[in-house]
């Protein structure tokens, strides 16, 4: 028969959300953002208003929604969460709006893919704490004006740049998200291992930091991957050697690209020569949807200097090709 555990099992999700920093202290790297939004909270807090609202701009697993949470958790106010594409009809971010309690945070996660009549009632919400509820259909349709508490939305995007001019002025504050450095990425490894119980020795942090492509979110799943590689393979502890066996076994390279930033290179290299190329003629060549290659790949990948965005198309770099083995043509980018 089916044995019950009285208490569920935590899945690699829950897992992931033990991790996440709950105050801004445990919050690490990010600086500059840490003290912008600092200010930004206790002005609010000072001044006894809802802080201005905020979007957050960057690559994925950069800690947006951790920072969303933790701007609540500072407030000690609740979270409400929805995002972008769930608010499809305008109705649903009606409801969303007229349930919310003084003083609440709205955290919308893509909210450049929000639709037109949901960002255009956000507009009012956002502005004068307002809704235009309309009320009928045709010519006999009434819009009767809706009171909305005082609340703070915070923004989540990983493409401020298809946000509409109107949405984007709206925001009080835009806190750009950069890549981690390697020592920020250690200092979250550390603080990871403690919370599981995994012993990360300095050398094996090291390793693992150098190959988290600057973000968070991957150190700590690369960090589960050696866990189990430790325990299985070896005597659990995190060395270097750990590290890199492990890594090995899942296709992560010296650099961190995995298998999908490789197939891109891959193709623009040889598929296309080098470049240069459109993103989803791109896509299409490793067979995904061209704003995952956008979104998420490219970003490190330009960081790494690897690929370059040029007016024309996609470009690899000399380092790309060197990368990949092979030696680049003359003319190509250093
Ligand atoms: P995003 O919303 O930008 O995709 P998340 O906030 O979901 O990113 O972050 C992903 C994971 O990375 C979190 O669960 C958390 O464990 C970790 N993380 C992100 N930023 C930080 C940080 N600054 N300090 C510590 N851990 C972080």
């Amino acid at each position: 028969g089916v044995v019950l555990s009285p208490h569920p099992v935590p899945t690699e999700r829950d897992v992931e959300a033990t991790l996440r920093p709950k105050r801004l202290a445990d919050f690490v790297g990010q600086a500059r953002v840490r003290e912008q939004l600092e200010l930004v909270l206790e002005g609010a807090r000072r001044r006894g208003v809802p802080p201005d609202h905020v979007l957050l701009s960057g690559p994925p697993g950069l800690g947006k929604t951790s920072l969303a949470m933790i701007i609540a958790a500072e407030l000690g106010s609740a979270l409400r969460v929805t995002s972008g594409p769930a608010l499809e009809r305008a109705g649903d971010l009606a409801a969303m709006l007229s349930n919310l309690v003084e003083g609440d945070v709205l955290f919308i996660d893509e909210i450049h893919r929000i639709a037109r009549p949901a960002e255009e009632m956000l507009y009012l919400a956002m502005e004068d704490f307002r809704v235009d509820v309309v009320v009928g259909k045709g010519p006999g349709a009434t819009s009767i004006p809706l009171e909305i508490a005082p609340f703070t939305l915070v923004g989540a995007t990983t493409r401020s740049g298809s946000l509409t001019g109107p949405l984007r002025d709206r925001f009080g504050f835009t806190a750009h998200m950069e890549f981690y450095s390697a020592e920020e990425l250690e200092q979250v490894l550390r603080r990871s291992a403690a919370i599981l119980g995994v012993e990360l020795r300095p050398d094996g942090a090291a390793e693992i930091a150098g190959r988290s492509r600057g973000t968070p979110r991957i150190a700590n799943r690369l960090l589960r991957r050696v866990r189990d590689y430790a325990e299985v393979r070896a005597d659990g502890a995190v060395t270097l050697p750990v590290a890199r066996a492990a890594l090995e076994v899942y296709d992560v390279d010296e650099l961190g690209l995995d298998r999908l930033d490789r197939a891109v290179l891959g193709a623009l290299v040889r598929t296309f020569g080098g470049g240069p190329v459109g993103i989803s003629t791109l896509a299409v060549a490793v067979g995904e949807e061209p704003s995952t290659v956008e979104e998420v790949c490219e970003p490190y990948l330009v960081r790494a200097g690897m690929l370059a965005r040029t007016p024309r198309g996609r470009v690899a770099t000399a380092a790309a090709w060197h990368h990949l083995g092979l030696e680049p043509p003359a003319q190509t980018l250093g």
